[in-house]
């Protein structure tokens, strides 16, 4: 058996600079696992066919497996793969290593797919999981290894500049990391995980999201560890972070069965809303420089640990769409840019359901008021001092690491004022109240 990763065009031109350099991480942690276990990680670069059928010709392999994507380019990528192989006579196999339950296992009673998160839901919590498998004792190595390329070469975390360093003080990397914080989550903070799990100044998620998104940990873990808690201990906790991970399978569910949902609003009847462009103010809202603390202290959060609470990116995003009226696929990107846990179908969903153009989401005109949501969810304020440093005569490590890792073109200083508001929250809400009313009016 020949373990090998191959960066292809495709992945490369998908992952974001903090997602590149996540998977390098991973791939560092990977090999590492595998020669532990007598194997290797054969490393190379090209597109993806081409470079399988230079393996098979070096090694004479008569068989290729690989786990599945779910994205229409990755599908439609692997598909051809899979008939080209077939066709010159390989046997060549994909399975499910990354979900719960496969798009197109689960379907309504007329046959259609979900498009409300409640019904999909209920179709699976009480499907049987397969339990995970354990790792074998050794892998079967063959006589003679092909070369593979170094992975230092491939220069994963070239356009992090600064942000690498920071971001690397945050992120545990690999499967020993994932398997130690599932167990540790599962072992405390997942009993109190339904009331805590909206607080941003509390360690109360499980931070498996990464772990998840390199693959180092499969969902299937995850659930069976949300399980036996829930039958330890009962509650609410489990049953919660349960129904989170299938949040994550209804993304999958719908990116299979609507791809649409990455680029193009989810609902046509959104097309022509009034939203503007790339501007001046999401610039602001990039650099963590609103005047909004709340939402300063996620992109600065985001900044430093390359990932966001799932309280303040509904916080974030929303106060993008709505109070800065800006097309949500301009926010979608700048996560997917700076993201270490990026993932096409959670991003494009979370997007979707915060701007109100996507499925089940949440009704336009509802729109979150950052400060309501910051003494609600932040009432001591610790979030948001912990990355804000203006203002502060000792700031915290992270609002100063924030500096550190901002690009120097954009010229911040911790010692600066605070910046003052991009604009005033009720004119923000009245003028995306005015935008979603004109819509409908034209709609009509
Ligand atoms: P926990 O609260 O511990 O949840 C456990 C796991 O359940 C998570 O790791 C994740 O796999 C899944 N999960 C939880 N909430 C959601 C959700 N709302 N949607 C889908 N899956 C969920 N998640 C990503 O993994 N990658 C993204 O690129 C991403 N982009 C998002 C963008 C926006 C605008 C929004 C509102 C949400 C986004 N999410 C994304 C979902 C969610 O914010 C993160 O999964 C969560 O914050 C990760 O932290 P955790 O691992 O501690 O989550």
């Amino acid at each position: 058996m020949i373990p090998v990763f191959i960066l292809d065009p495709l992945a490369e031109a998908q992952l974001g600079p903090a997602s590149l350099w996540r998977l390098g991480e991973s791939l560092r942690d990977h090999a590492a696992v595998l020669e532990a276990h007598g194997s290797r990680l054969i490393l190379r670069r090209g597109e993806a066919l081409t470079v399988l059928r230079a393996l098979i010709a070096e090694t004479g392999a008569r068989r290729v497996v690989w786990s599945r994507l779910y994205d229409s380019r990755a599908t439609a990528r692997d598909g051809a793969i899979k008939a080209a192989l077939k066709a010159e006579g390989i046997a060549a196999t994909s399975v499910n290593a990354s979900l719960l339950f496969e798009p197109w296992t689960v379907a309504t009673g007329a046959g259609g797919f979900y498009r409300v998160f409640t019904p999909f839901w209920k179709a699976v919590r009480g499907r049987e999981v397969p339990e995970p498998l354990p790792a074998p004792a050794g892998l079967a190595a063959p006589a003679a290894w092909p070369a593979s390329e170094d992975l230092a070469g491939w220069w994963l975390g070239g356009a992090m500049n600064r942000g690498a360093a920071i971001v690397a003080g945050h992120a545990a990397t690999g499967e020993e990391a994932a398997r130690r914080r599932l167990a540790a989550f599962a072992a405390g903070p997942i009993a109190r995980y339904a009331e805590d799990r909206d607080r941003p100044d509390i360690d109360g998620t499980s931070r498996l999201s990464a772990h998840l998104a390199c693959g180092e940990l499969s969902p299937r873990q995850a659930w069976h560890a949300g399980r036996a808690a829930l039958e330890r201990a009962g509650g609410g906790g489990p049953e919660t972070f349960l129904k989170e991970l299938v949040w994550r399978e209804f993304a999958y569910h719908l990116l299979h069965h609507t791809p649409r949902i990455e680029t193009a609003h989810w609902r046509g009847d959104w097309d022509g809303f009034p939203w503007r462009p790339d501007n001046e103010d999401a610039e602001r809202w990039r650099r963590g420089m609103t005047g909004v603390p709340m939402v300063d202290a996620a992109m600065r959060e985001m900044y430093v640990t390359g990932t966001m609470h799932n309280r303040c990116r509904m916080i974030a995003a929303s106060y993008l769409a709505k109070h800065l009226l800006t097309d949500w696929r301009v926010g979608a990107e700048w996560f997917r840019y700076c993201l270490i846990d990026w993932d096409p179908a959670s991003n494009a969903l979370g997007w979707q359901w915060t701007a109100g153009s996507g499925p089940d989401a949440a009704p336009f005109f509802r729109i979150f008021n950052p400060e309501t949501q910051a003494e609600r969810f932040d009432p001591g304020r610790r979030y948001r001092d912990r990355f804000i440093a203006e203002g502060h005569a000792a700031p915290h490590p992270d609002a100063l690491a924030f500096f550190e890792a901002a690009p120097r073109s954009w010229r911040l200083r911790s010692d600066d004022p605070y910046s003052a508001p991009v604009i005033g929250l009720a004119d923000g809400r009245r003028r995306a109240l005015d935008a979603f009313e004109w819509h409908r009016r034209r709609a009509r």
